[in-house]
């Protein structure tokens, strides 16, 4: 019918839009409203209203030290009680919820008169440095509480796909066995310039690999493009809209010169990974050009990082992208 009338059918896009669930992992976390429960609550309402499917990666090593900690505190049995309530909540909605590990929230302390944590040790930084018992059991609890708090809402719910703390999901052997045990097959850890596509166990592309990798994309950027953007984030920040959360990140130690090292190699770098929090007013075109020149993109979002004017700007985004092209936001209908 359409066809007869002679109107063309839009072109197709693969978009997922990707959640780290978490609050801040240094020395002061932020509270659970202000990093998590809030801004996740307007994302909600953006993706709500463009019937846009997303993937949360809840950070579940944090709840289960929360559920714990709520054991004998009462504020932080609340502060999980309203976690718990969103998480279902985004599973009654259609949204993909999936373990997030970060191993150093085993150290981390509680403060009980701030409500909040410390996360000063980062020994467990990476899941390399835990050995066999404790990666099952972080693997393990963090399936069995998904479970506990999804299932009630939504039988039949399975934990297929992960994300790495801190994106290091290399060397692929540590996690080889628990994803083969607890049956996950798709990572979204790896930020590459690339469509989703198979690997084998040493994380070689392979279309027999049984495991895939749905990337996060790379956006290129001018130079003249950062210009205006450090004008316009100084203009923000005297605005007064920095951000959602109120803690602090993971630098110390080993951690800082691997910051540090970051940070020389960003100020190089050409392209930023297609994140929500990135995405200002100055950079609103890249990533559209993105879209038009690329058939699949994936942004990641860190709620507790996202100012008013990234929200703006994200559904200004959204908006032109819906109304241009088709958009699938079902990564397992991207299989690869
Ligand atoms: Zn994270």
């Amino acid at each position: 019918m359409m066809e007869i009338m002679g109107s063309k059918a839009k072109n197709i896009r693969h978009v997922i839009f990707s959640f780290d669930y978490e609050l801040y992992l240094g020395i002061k976390s932020g509270s659970v409203d202000r990093c998590v429960l809030h801004p996740t609550a307007s994302m909600l309402n953006i993706l709500e209203r463009h019937h846009a499917k997303a993937v949360f990666f809840i950070d579940t090593v944090w709840l289960l030290m929360l559920k714990e900690a709520g054991t004998a505190h009462t504020p932080a049995a609340a502060d999980f009680h309203k976690v718990a309530g969103q998480i279902r909540d985004m599973a009654k909605a259609g949204h993909y919820l999936f373990p997030h590990i970060h191993p150093h929230w085993l150290d981390a302390g509680y403060l009980e008169d701030l409500n909040q944590w410390r996360l000063y040790d980062y020994s467990k930084y990476h899941f390399h440095a835990l050995n066999e018992e404790q990666r099952d059991k972080l693997f393990g609890g963090s399936i069995d509480l998904l479970n506990e708090i999804i299932l009630p809402v939504l039988p039949g719910y399975k934990p297929t796909a992960y994300r790495a703390g801190g994106w290091s999901i290399e060397p692929f052997s540590d996690f080889e066995p628990w994803f083969k045990k607890y049956g996950i097959k798709y990572d979204f850890s790896k930020i590459e310039d690339c469509p989703p596509y198979c690997f084998t166990k040493n994380m070689a592309k392979d279309k027999e690999g049984g495991f895939a990798e749905f990337p996060i994309s790379k956006v290129p950027l001018l130079t003249y493009t950062r210009l205006c953007n450090r004008v316009l984030l100084k203009y923000l920040w005297i605005k007064g809209d920095r951000g959602s959360g109120d803690g602090t990140g993971a630098i110390a130690g080993k951690m800082q010169s691997e910051a540090l090292q970051g940070r020389r190699e960003k100020k190089e770098q050409k392209t930023e990974m297609a994140a929500v929090e990135l995405l200002t007013r100055a950079r609103l075109s890249a990533y559209l050009k993105f879209l038009k020149t690329n058939t699949y993109m994936q942004f990641i979002c860190h709620p507790k990082m996202l100012s008013q004017h990234n929200m703006k700007v994200f559904e200004s985004w959204m908006e032109y992208a819906f109304d241009t092209y088709e958009i699938e936001t079902d990564f397992m209908k991207m299989l690869p």
